[in-house]
């Protein structure tokens, strides 16, 4: 921003220090600020016909008064005034609410113009704005900002008029202006003044849709060129990776890998080779294989003479990747160990020892991973399974051990391309688009609880055929305690079901870590065929003989969660089913059960939750990482978001980008950032 913008607002006349300070309340300090302080919606004053007009749509309408209005009372403050109104033919009620004062403008007969919110079905307007007579006014479109305190739409609308005013004239454009060319985008200028003052519908929408790509573009080049300066920053360590021993390890594996696999490993394996300091995310929908992929990457720089470490984040899946890395692993004479908050005294000691003085290339664990005393003696990659369940610090403090080790994030949670790009849009990414041959659809029903018998019998039919089944109990938000409870409430009816008949075990997170074992344990060979359990299965847990996943309450879940549950299904080579015990009463919900009924791609069903449920709710509105956009709405805009990413790429790859003055304002907002001072986003 130039110097007019960042003046102080005081300076835009008619504004005073007590102005000043109400403003501050809307974190308007500076002009810019306040030119930057966009309507959040507009009120239409065209005058339409009730026909063309929604439910719950903002309306101007002229008609005639029917009946003499009535005013009741509700306390002292608080009144609704009503009266009968004909427009264009159609009878239709207005309401005011806490305008008793209007009454003496409104009698029978006389003309008037109503703006208000159109209730198609109560067939009423309930009114926001009177006008005696025919009134159309020439500004059709109004700008309504958000206000606080004192300050109210009219006012700020002032000042702005005012500021833009005094200062329109040196508002610079940071885009330049191939760019406007080439999108035919409004210069910032104009933007703003149709944003304020908006001539009509139409090039509102252009000088929004450049506000958007410019709010897009500037944070896209923050993550661009960031990407950038971490790729260029090298970390000095070019891995000699033996090519030979790495196809005899894949070679030797009990199955021949995916193209996908191939590639991914392909591509994994030129970063670790390259004195880049990898930064990567590998996705890949539930059953994938991302494991085997990891433990080839992690074989290949142990190979290489460094040390690899495997973070995840729940116990058991820690065990769980300890025994599948050591059947891989122990052949080739590398030990894979635990680290965890089990691992306890002496033999944490033990093997924090060997690890620091390099004896142990391999542990696995949980956050334990990321305490201080943790020390290795040559950390070459670290690897985290189901990084969103980190947060962005834990996964900054793992990147940070060691000399720059390189980084891959490897998630089953299926984010949808818009999102990914703007979350991750400093890293490169790697996709498993393919799954192992031979995998069949997971079956998915939905049933209502009252259908319980019926689905126990099904249960019962996959477990006299060999099989086994999971039994995920309600989730409580924001009660570890209440799921407990639960699963043992479930846990205790079903065993009174099958007594006799079948072993039914329960896991959940209350359980100590040996107990969690040997629940696992006895579920895994098929002792219990039947685990209750909380969430705590969600992710990674590996029983390929179980079939069949009953989850009770299922509209509790959001669909991500519910994939990841029904990946615990369909490992093997038999057809699996889930049943989905659920009675939700929004439509929303109903629609989440059916889409989970409908398909088994985790990419289609985040884009259908992102959809359902908006960005925020998506990873939990504290996990999202997603900027506050001024104008811009990921999930509307995505498309912009899009382009922005590709133009911001090709821009900071290009060598007239860093020198050409065109784009020293798109540089400076870069450099502002710190971006190029080696300072992390996160
Ligand atoms: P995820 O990507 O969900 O972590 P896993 O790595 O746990 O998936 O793999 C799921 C199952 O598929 C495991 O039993 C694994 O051994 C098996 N698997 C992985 N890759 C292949 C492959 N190329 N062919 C056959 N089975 C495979
Ligand atoms: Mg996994």
């Amino acid at each position: 921003m130039n110097d007019a913008m960042n003046r102080p607002v005081t300076e835009v006349a008619g504004v005073g220090e007590e102005t000043a300070k109400q403003l501050q309340g809307l974190r308007i300090y500076t002009v810019g600020d306040l030119l930057e302080h966009f309507p959040f919606r507009y009120e239409d004053y065209k005058l339409k016909d009730l026909h063309e007009v929604k439910h719950e749509e903002r309306v101007t309408v002229n008609g005639a008064v029917q009946s003499e209005p009535t005013v009741r009372y509700f306390g002292k403050k608080k009144n609704r005034l009503s009266f009968r109104f004909l427009v264009n033919q159609i009878l239709i009620t207005v309401t005011f609410f806490n305008r008793a004062f209007l009454k003496s403008q409104i009698s029978v007969g006389s003309e008037l113009t109503i703006t208000g919110k159109w209730d198609q079905h109560r067939m009423t307007i309930t009114g926001s704005e009177l006008h005696k007579g025919r009134e159309e006014k020439e500004q059709t479109i109004s700008p309504i900002y958000s206000v606080s305190g004192k300050l109210t739409t009219k006012g700020i609308h002032k000042f702005i008029y005012q500021a833009m005013n005094q200062y329109g004239s040196e508002i610079d454009d940071i885009l330049p202006s191939e760019i406007l060319h080439m999108y035919k985008l409004p210069s910032k200028k104009e933007a703003l003044s149709r944003l304020h003052f908006p001539p009509n519908a139409e090039s509102m929408k252009h000088a929004r849709r450049r506000m958007v790509y410019e709010e897009f573009l500037l944070f896209q080049l923050k993550m661009q060129a960031f990407r950038k300066a971490n790729r260029d920053h090298t970390n000095g360590r070019a891995l000699q990776v033996p090519d030979y021993e790495i196809s005899v390890f894949i070679d030797n594996l009990p199955f021949p890998l995916t193209g996908a696999q191939r590639r991914v490993v392909h591509e994994i394996i030129t970063d670790i080779q390259s004195s880049y300091r990898m930064n990567r995310l590998l996705q890949g929908d539930v059953g994938s294989g991302k494991t085997v992929v990891a433990a080839i990457c992690m074989y290949a720089v142990i190979r290489a003479g460094y040390q690899a470490a495997l973070m995840v984040p729940t116990e058991i899946l820690a065990e769980q990747h300890v025994q599948s890395l050591k059947g891989i692993l122990e052949p080739y004479g590398i030990p894979v160990e635990l680290l965890s908050g089990s691992v306890k005294g002496k033999k944490r000691a033990e093997r924090l020892a060997l690890l620091e003085n390099g004896d142990l290339p391999l542990v696995v664990g949980t956050h334990a991973l990321i305490q201080d005393d943790v020390k290795f003696h040559k950390l070459g990659l670290v690897v985290t399974d189901e990084q969103h369940r980190f947060g962005v610090e834990q996964r900054r403090v793992l990147r940070d051990k060691g000399e720059n080790p390189d980084v891959l994030f490897m998630t089953a949670t299926p984010i949808p391309r818009t999102l990914a790009i703007s979350v991750f849009g400093d890293m490169d990414v790697s996709i498993i688009d393919e799954m192992p041959a031979g995998r069949k659809k997971i079956e998915t029903y939905w049933a209502k609880p009252d259908m319980l018998e019926r689905v126990l019998e099904f249960i019962e039919k996959e477990l006299r055929a060999g099989r086994q089944a999971y039994v995920i109990c309600p989730l409580i938000e924001e009660s570890e305690k209440l799921d407990v409870q639960n699963a043992i409430d479930v846990h205790m009816i079903l065993e009174q079901h099958y007594k006799g008949k079948w072993k039914v075990g329960l896991m959940h997170g209350r359980l100590h870590a040996s107990e969690k074992e040997a629940v696992m344990e006895s579920f895994s060979v098929n002792e219990t065929q039947i685990l209750v359990s909380t969430t705590v299965v969600e992710v990674g847990v590996n029983v390929p003989n179980a079939t069949i996943m009953v989850i009770y309450d299922a509209e509790r879940f959001g669909l991500a969660q519910l994939h990841q549950l029904r990946g615990r299904v369909g490992r093997g080579e038999a057809q699996s089913y889930c049943v989905l015990l659920a009675d939700p009463k929004s439509e929303v919900g109903k629609e989440r059960m059916k889409i989970m009924t409908e398909t088994n791609d985790g990419f289609v069903l985040s884009e259908r939750d992102l959809e359902l449920r908006g960005p925020g709710d998506f990873f939990g509105a504290k996990q999202s990482g997603l900027p506050d956009f001024k104008v811009a709405d990921v999930v509307h805009d995505y498309r912009a978001l899009e382009v922005a990413r590709q133009d911001a790429v090709k821009l900071v790859e290009s060598a007239e980008f860093w020198t050409e003055k065109r784009y020293e304002g798109l540089r400076r907002y870069i450099e502002e950032k710190g971006v190029l001072n080696g300072q992390k986003i996160d």
